[in-house]
């Protein structure tokens, strides 16, 4: 069964005219629907030429936070090399991953990317070292978790709108982006918002099937590419990889078509056949989990058990494979050494602007809850910028001498 998605009723005299604007796509009905959104928190008039999901993922590209993603650390910080995955590389890989398995799918396209452009914009620099220093620096005043201030970028951070802060996404937006919540900080929030998107992790439905497409490509997106960064800086070795089944399968057969294949290319084409594997198992084995539960709405797939993901044997084979990747890489002595540097500088920023708050902006210096101004000023710097600021604040050099680039 397919419904088909609205966005062309309003468009009136503008030169957008079903005439000439593409036919709307057959969604599957259990897909987003934007003529059905819950809505933006501030009511908007009707998008011209553009349904619901594309304002959303339109303004996403336009807002600063996303611009900043290019500077911030996805593993490798940023002045370690120019070819490894940052946060914006990342991310459009994610939204790429995702937008393929939507269309295999029926699900709304412009809704996924809009969720993948987003899903990051609230890390801080310096990836989980970042995160978990300036947790520690806010653990009395509220904490600090990357998902929550996502929410917070597209809610009230960006400040671009006469008629409201943050970026008003639709309610489907907002609840992809908000991807974890404590109960916590869950209960916080649906006292400010009842029907709000953290109201799920109180009552235990699922976000829709858009939300955990996103989610799902997120992790088979940085699963590769930090296989091919590993490798690329000198951390990660084939050895320690091909005893992992999904590498070793894809390593002998890329070596059976391909004989004498070697180094970049040959990881490569591991990679790539990888993905592709991981793109068609997620299709397959989410259309027949859809199948078997039958939603008919995207409502409907909220209330039943999360239906996007691998099959069980790929699910096990990349379980195993992020295992070795948190051993041989995310825990390199070399990485951690990075990383409690950049911890380092965290604590010192977030130190030298509480006993000075001057020394931020006069809109940040100026807020009554100064903890978290701190840590909203702290979390939208690139990783370049807070470099900048430690050295200006403290007199000291992060990380050491400068390393020479890896190409
Ligand atoms: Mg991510």
């Amino acid at each position: 069964m397919v419904c088909r998605a609205g966005g062309n009723a309003d468009q009136g005299t503008s030169v957008f005219t079903t005439g000439n604007w593409p036919a709307s796509r057959a969604l599957a009905s259990y897909a987003s629907n934007p003529e059905r959104s819950r809505g933006r928190r501030h009511p908007e008039p009707r998008p011209r030429g553009r349904d619901e999901f594309q304002r959303d993922r339109d303004r996403i590209v336009h807002s600063t936070a996303f611009r900043r993603l290019v500077y911030k650390t996805q593993v490798f910080v940023n002045h370690e090399g120019d070819l490894f995955r940052t946060r914006l590389t990342h991310t459009l890989e994610v939204a790429q991953l995702a937008r393929s398995i939507a269309r295999g799918l029926g699900l709304h396209e412009d809704l996924v990317e809009a969720i993948a452009l987003a899903h990051d914009l609230g890390h801080t620099p310096f990836g989980h070292a970042g995160q978990d220093a300036l947790n520690a620096c806010m653990r009395a005043h509220g904490g600090f978790e990357h998902n929550l201030q996502s929410l917070r970028v597209v809610d009230e951070l960006e400040q671009r709108y006469p008629g409201f802060d943050g970026l008003n996404l639709s309610f489907e937006s907002r609840e992809g982006i908000l991807k974890h919540c404590s109960r916590a900080d869950a209960h916080g929030l649906t006292l400010r918002e009842p029907d709000g998107p953290a109201a799920r992790f109180l009552d235990g439905t699922r976000p829709s099937l858009e939300a955990q497409l996103a989610n799902v490509a997120d992790e088979m997106a940085y699963n590769a590419h930090d296989i091919d960064d590993g490798v690329r800086s000198g951390l990660l070795s084939m050895d320690s990889l091909i005893d992992v089944s999904v590498v070793r399968r894809h390593h002998a057969a890329v070596l059976h078509d391909h004989p004498g294949l070697a180094a970049r290319r040959l990881l490569f084409e591991v990679l790539r056949r990888m993905l592709a594997e991981q793109v068609h198992d997620v299709i397959d084995s989410t259309a027949t989990r859809l199948e078997e539960l039958a939603p008919t709405s995207a409502d409907a797939a909220r209330q039943l058990p999360a239906a996007v993901g691998f099959s069980d044997q790929l699910a096990g084979e990349v379980a195993a494979l992020k295992r070795v990747l948190m051993r041989e890489l995310y825990r390199h002595p070399q990485v951690v050494e990075t990383t409690d540097a950049a911890r380092e500088v965290v604590r010192q920023l977030f130190a030298a602007y509480l006993g000075d708050p001057k020394q931020m902006p006069a809109d940040y210096a100026a807020r009554d809850n100064r903890h978290r101004a701190i840590a909203d000023y702290i979390a939208g710097m690139t990783d370049r910028y807070a470099t900048r600021e430690y050295r200006r604040l403290t007199g000291r050099e992060p990380f050491g001498a400068p390393t020479p680039a890896v190409t």
